[in-house]
């Protein structure tokens, strides 16, 4: 099991030094749904970018860690001693991907005739490098290979532990049925202008094949129809229940948690979680809205 803690989280815009996160603690455990939930601007997608390690942002207090357990390195032979702890604020935004932590990347605006297969592919095998040379230093060979003897972007050299196109296309077909999604969606280019809810689905399909153990989701949910929105949810709940992935699922709405049910549910409120409890909450917050959170939280102090 591997579980994700923020403490006591500081955070302010780089340079600007405008202060935006007051001290966020958050515990995501793999295996469950957290819904983190707010009024625009209370911080949600802040939060989200340092856990993932976004520059425009810097952690001035806290900390942000990792833990994970051997069930967590899948197919790695021998795991290093200490590599069952990590300090996330050490560590690049691809590093923190590579042991784990999933925050979807936004798509490469314009890259004519890659279809999503091989940009899957892609970002898995970049995924598994950086796992490796995380826990095992990286190799010559490598380095030589990193020093720019290649210039396509997307279809780097083989290394020797990398995914091949059979395997993928096997692994990527396991995941759509998983997610009960159209084979030919993986076949189109990435550039082919996918609609909004074809993105989000999109997102989901990512986190099916890197299966990170934690997955932070920021309103995967903003502007699906119902139908899409149950897609999307019946997939969110398969990441979970298949593959053990924790979920923090950032939403200012209370819709999508009526089809994928948090075990836990956080209120953040100027920068702070004001409030946490379980499903109810949610209901709750449907009902009464985010100044009752206020009232009951600053009427209390
Ligand atoms: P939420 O996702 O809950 O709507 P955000 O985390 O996006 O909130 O933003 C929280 C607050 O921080 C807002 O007041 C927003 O304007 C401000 N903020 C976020 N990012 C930046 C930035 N890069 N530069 C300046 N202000 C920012
Ligand atoms: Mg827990
Ligand atoms: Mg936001």
């Amino acid at each position: 099991m591997a579980t994700l803690t923020l403490q006591n989280v500081h955070a302010e815009v780089a340079e600007e030094g405008e202060k935006i996160l007051n001290g966020v603690d958050l515990e995501v455990d793999s295996g469950e749904i957290h819904a983190l939930m707010g009024p625009n601007g209370s911080g949600k997608s802040t939060t989200s970018k340092v856990i993932a390690g976004h520059p425009a942002y810097e952690v001035t207090e806290g900390s942000i860690t990792l833990t994970l357990d051997d069930d967590d390195f899948g197919d790695v032979d021998e795991i290093p001693e200490d590599a069952r702890e990590w300090n996330l604020l050490e560590l690049e935004p691809n590093e923190r991907a590579a042991l784990g932590v999933f925050l979807a990347f936004q798509y490469p605006a314009e890259i004519e005739g890659v279809t999503m297969t091989n940009f899957l592919r892609t970002a898995l095998n970049a995924k598994l490098d950086e796992r490796e040379e995380l826990l095992f230093g990286e190799d010559e060979e490598e380095e030589e290979e990193d020093a720019g003897y290649d210039t396509s972007p997307m279809e780097g050299p083989a290394d020797e532990g990398d995914v091949g196109v059979a395997e993928f296309q096997q692994l990527l077909s396991e995941k759509m049925e998983l997610l009960d999604m159209d084979e030919k969606f993986a076949q189109r280019y990435l550039n082919a202008g996918f609609s909004g809810g074809e993105k989000k689905q999109n997102e989901v399909l990512q986190a099916a094949i890197l299966e990170p153990a934690i997955a932070v989701l920021d309103e995967i949910d903003s502007g699906l129809d119902i139908d899409r929105l149950q897609d999307v949810a019946d997939g969110i709940n398969a990441l979970r229940d298949e593959q053990g992935t924790g979920i923090l699922q950032i939403t200012h709405y209370q819709r999508i948690l009526d089809y994928v049910e948090p075990d836990t549910v956080h209120i953040m409120l100027d920068g702070e979680i004001a409030m946490e409890g379980g499903p109810e909450l949610a209901a709750k917050l449907e009902d009464k809205g985010y100044d009752w959170v206020r009232d009951e939280v600053y009427n209390a102090a």
